[in-house]
């Protein structure tokens, strides 16, 4: 299968279903104004796919890069009640520990004390958002 197919041909190959809405946010750096618009975008959305560029260990990284961690992506993704987290823009990095990060943003998205929280993608540590490594991620 393709890589990429253009946008009309889709129907072809994925199902069509009403009602579903989801968030798409990346390169982007932790601050309270972008946490409001990404809250707001992405509220009780049944998908965000989040950047979670780097581990919460190399925050100062992602702000020098206006990126997100995967802590902060969870968070947001919590803040704004969607039903699904797919982590995605994960810096090239952590090629051999992109489960890591995976796990950094579900524990951020399932919080501290609330087990009932739905899970992070289970298959996001193998996706990527945009196929070459972005620019400045890195
Ligand atoms: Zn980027």
């Amino acid at each position: 299968m393709p890589t990429a197919l253009p946008l009309a041909t889709l129907r072809d190959v994925a199902p069509i279903v009403p009602g579903l809405t989801f968030a798409y946010v990346v390169d982007v750096r932790d601050h309270a104004v972008n946490r409001a618009r990404i809250v707001r975008l992405a509220r009780n959305a049944d998908l965000l796919f989040v950047e979670c560029a780097f581990l919460d260990a190399d925050a100062a990284q992602a702000a020098r890069k206006n990126h997100l961690t995967a802590a902060q992506a969870g968070g947001l993704a919590r803040a704004a009640q969607v039903k699904r987290l797919v982590p995605c823009h994960i810096s090239t990095r952590y090629a051999d520990r992109a489960e890591a990060v995976a796990a950094e943003a579900e524990q951020a998205f399932r919080g501290a004390s609330d087990s009932d929280a739905p899970a992070a993608q289970s298959n996001a540590t193998t996706r990527s958002c945009d196929a070459p490594p972005a620019r400045g991620a890195t």
